[in-house]
């Protein structure tokens, strides 16, 4: 199917000089129309940088270094996010974009009601809008996310977190833009209510027809619910492949830990084994493969060389990271 979002060679640090510390390294992904796309990671892998930095709403000291990103309409069109105004960006977000963040059920205005929160962004964006119109849309679109609509009147500490949390998916499908980025908080606490959310999103994805980005540190949630998965660690994409492939047959030796951190929903009980050690400091990454020191496959290559995401051979559909699956170099002379 075809591409609605393409990031090619994206690299992003925090900070400048000598003090930067590189937090996305050479990110290559495709969001194609109408799929579900799952990011997982570790806390600290870059999920949410990613994020940021294709809607270009880094915070300082994040600086793009590096890399494209293109939005690709319906029409046929590109729009290079990455040299977008500030007026072009607005209208973008919300229209086409819009990203629900990592503790957003938090952000809801605590002195606004439902309705005006919702009303709100109609008013700021459909400006032909009647007063009328505008809440009979916001109606619609609170049951859009199965609230009823007389909690309209109500404030958001009257609404429960998942009540909360769908208010924003509503808030964020009120201008039936092509693709929606959800950001989960990664505290297990939460697994609940996000499994409750991606079903909702894959739902109204079948319904509306929009993309959806969902981040999770949860792999178990995204085999369930996304079509494909992206899996991150130190800053870069070490696996990417259909949901079902990455849980019949993880590629990538992290892959196969993450998967083996989490019970599994259904199925065949999985042996909990979790991964050893801790993911890496930005500012310590190891060299070579950085999952290396807590790699029980690692080859004598691994310490010193990079492995590029690339497709394995004879097999084109997913993509993975890993001397594992390519010819490794030799170590004669490894680098420092
Ligand atoms: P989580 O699952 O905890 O949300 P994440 O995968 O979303 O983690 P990011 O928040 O993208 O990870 O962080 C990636 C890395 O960038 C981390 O090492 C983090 O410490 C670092 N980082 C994030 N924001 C900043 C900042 N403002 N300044 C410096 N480093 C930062
Ligand atoms: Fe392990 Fe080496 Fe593969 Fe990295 S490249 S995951 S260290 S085997
Ligand atoms: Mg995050």
């Amino acid at each position: 199917s075809e591409p609605v979002l393409t990031v090619r060679g994206l690299n992003v640090d925090y900070g400048t000089g000598a003090d930067a510390v590189h937090a996305l390294r050479d990110i290559d992904l495709t969001l194609h129309r109408g799929e579900v796309l799952g990011l997982a990671g570790e806390s600290g892998s870059g999920k949410s940088t990613l994020a940021y930095a294709v809607t270009r709403l880094l915070p300082p000291p994040g600086v793009i270094t590096g890399g494209e990103v293109h939005y690709h309409r319906r029409d046929g069109g590109a729009l290079d996010l990455l040299a977008l105004s500030a007026a072009g960006l607005r209208a973008f977000r919300w229209q086409e974009l819009s990203i629900v963040f990592q503790g957003a059920m938090n952000s809801l205005n605590p002195v606004h009601t439902v309705h005006s929160q919702l009303t709100d962004v109609l008013r700021a964006h459909r400006p032909g809008m009647k007063r009328s119109e505008r809440t009979a849309r916001a109606r619609e679109l609170l049951a859009l996310v199965g609230i009823s609509a007389d909690r309209l009147a109500a404030y958001p500490h009257q609404l429960s977190g998942g009540m909360r949390q769908r208010v924003m998916i509503a808030m964020a499908l009120a201008l039936e833009p092509e693709i929606v980025i959800m950001d989960e908080p990664t505290t297990a606490l939460d697994v609940v209510m996000q499994r409750q959310i991606l079903s909702q999103l894959v739902r109204l994805r079948e319904e509306l027809g929009f993309s959806v980005v969902f981040i999770t540190h949860d792999i178990s949630l995204l085999i369930e619910f996304s079509d494909r998965i992206a899996i991150m660690y130190g800053g870069r994409i070490v696996e990417e492949a259909r949901a079902d492939a990455i849980y019949r047959d993880p590629h990538h030796p992290y892959s196969d830990g993450l998967l083996h951190s989490f019970p599994a929903l259904h199925g065949a009980r999985r042996e909990l084994t979790g991964i050893p050690g801790s993911p890496p400091h930005l500012s310590a990454m190891p060299a070579g493969c950085a999952f290396h020191p807590r790699c029980g496959k690692a080859l004598d290559a691994c310490a010193g060389h990079v492995p590029v995401l690339a497709a394995p051979d004879g097999d084109a559909s997913r993509t993975v990271a890993c001397w594992l699956h390519r010819p490794a170099p030799a170590t004669a002379a490894p680098r420092p």
